[in-house]
């Protein structure tokens, strides 16, 4: 009985027993980079906690989201679809509907019909609701609807309102006699925003940011009452930590399924106390370090919990990194040496590789060998490959591939294409080459680069491979049809 054999095992779960299922859980971070983990290289900063991850497991070199910002991104995690499909999947404010398709197969549907009791603890941002909500009423569609048992949510971002948090649908301690109003187009009279009450502020805001304020923080958008609702920045950690921690407790002898989205360091950038100072780095460094003892915690739990065997654990971003994203916090002023994205061109909101390219590691001890692999791999496949590895179908057509050989490190081998969303813009990956079409009706040149010579996209060999531009561009348009684009650049 060769390990080969014993591996090829693991891979034919559907001959198993269903209590073989591992748990699966999904931590994505908001925001980090690359470059931002110590096992990315990351030298001025040290993250044990996500480090311990990628020693126990298998550290993709290539791991890839579908778009540099978080709405479109998680929502081909959930969807296993090209955000493109779907003109709403863009930076949603914090009372856009949901955008997700509630007939249509999901992760967390996936892991329901595998027998999984299914939770989501934190960043959320993929809309709630019919465009239409009001606060004080429970909240839906939601995550409910597309396959959440459980849930646990801010609805948007730290800097968006609803500044408050949503357990199940309903939000958590509001005062039915202080109700909460939500507007992103005009302000509610007689109530201070960011733009007209400086002196209410302990945090300014470079850009933008001239909404309501919220724990002396100025948001976008604006709210009215649900006082007594309304977060507090410093404690949003511990409050995740304990309520994804709490979820396995409650699940440990079942099989579960948990997406915990970590809310850092996306801005505002608030640590609790102990982090505060710690990076040398500023706010932006600070709640790295407090995300990451977020993780270590967890893991810890997990341990305890003798779950740690059981469980395949990913932890990923959901775009990559940014300095000032609309606050004063001195993320610029104080980065010195530290690369947040890593050896990558691009940032959080850019086609160019530091904007998707962002740490993923994954953990199945005894089955996965530890290890470094630079299969490409993208979020969006996480669907069709746990489906294989669990024995389920759906019918709905999808974008996601079955890449579980590469996800388990048994081969490093993964996609072989893929179209990479920036804010306004996308790139095409087949291979080793990416293409950067000009934005329709700019006069800009197409680009070429060959990641595995350049991965910092210095190179444009462009203009010497015309015949390799002209093959991928007609790749790129056929995938244009073959996936249903529906956005208008
Ligand atoms: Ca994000």
């Amino acid at each position: 009985f060769s390990p080969t054999v014993a591996m090829t095992a693991n891979l034919q779960p559907q001959q198993e027993q269903k209590d073989k299922h591992p748990n699966v859980i999904l931590i994505v971070a908001d925001d980090l980079g690359y470059g931002d983990l110590s096992c990315y290289g990351a030298h001025r900063l040290q993250t044990p906690g996500m480090d311990r991850i990628a020693n126990e497991g298998i550290r993709f070199t290539q791991g890839f989201c579908t778009a540099a910002t978080s709405t479109p991104s998680r929502y081909s995690v959930m969807t296993g679809k090209y955000p493109w499909s779907n003109v709403d999947a863009k930076i949603l404010p914090g009372n856009a509907a949901l955008i997700i398709d509630t007939q249509k197969i999901t992760f967390p549907k996936l892991m329901k019909q595998a027998g999984y009791v299914t939770g989501s603890v934190g960043k959320w941002h993929i809309g709630l609701g019919d465009g239409n909500v009001d606060w004080n009423k429970e909240v839906s569609p939601g995550a409910a609807e597309i396959g959440y048992d459980y849930s646990f949510i801010q609805a948007a971002t730290n800097d968006r309102v609803p500044c408050v948090f949503l357990e199940n649908g309903k939000v958590v301690g509001l005062d039915p006699n202080d109700p909460l109003y939500v507007n992103y187009r005009k302000n509610f009279p007689g109530e201070p925003t960011g733009k007209n009450n400086p002196e209410l502020l302990r945090m300014y805001p470079s850009v933008g940011h001239a909404g309501s304020i919220v724990n002396g923080v100025p948001r976008i958008g604006f709210q009215k009452g649900g006082k007594a609702a309304q977060w507090k920045d410093e404690e949003m950690a511990e409050l995740f930590l304990n309520k994804a921690k709490q979820f396995v407790n409650i699940n440990k002898e079942k099989s579960f399924f948990l997406y915990y989205g970590l809310h850092q360091p996306h801005v505002p950038r608030v640590p609790n106390e102990r982090f505060l100072g710690k990076s040398g780095m500023g706010p932006r460094g600070d709640v790295i370090l407090e995300a990451d003892w977020c993780v270590q915690e967890f893991l810890k739990e997990l341990d305890r919990l003798g779950l740690t065997e059981k469980t395949l654990l990913i932890l990923t971003s959901d775009n990559g990194p940014v300095l000032d994203d609309g606050y004063q916090d001195q993320a610029e002023e104080l980065v010195g040496s530290h690369h947040p994205a890593g050896p990558y061109r691009g940032w959080k909101c850019s086609r160019y590789m530091g904007g998707t390219c962002i740490p993923f590691i994954l953990r199945w001890p005894g089955v996965v060998k530890p290890g470094v692999s630079d299969a490409f791999v993208c979020q969006m496949d996480l669907l069709a490959s746990l489906a294989s590895l669990l024995g389920e179908s759906y019918s709905d057509r999808t974008d996601s591939q079955n890449t579980l050989s590469s996800f388990l490190g048994l081969t490093q081998k993964g996609r072989s294409e893929m179209v990479i969303e920036g804010m306004f813009d996308y790139a095409f990956r087949q291979d080793e080459w990416v293409l950067l079409p000009p934005y329709p009706g700019d006069n800009k040149a197409y680009e070429l680069y060959n990641i595995k010579k350049d991965p910092g996209q210095q190179n444009n060999l462009a203009d010497e491979k015309p015949k390799k531009v002209r093959q991928m561009l007609m790749r790129f348009e056929q995938l244009k049809r073959e996936t249903g684009k529906q956005t208008n650049y």
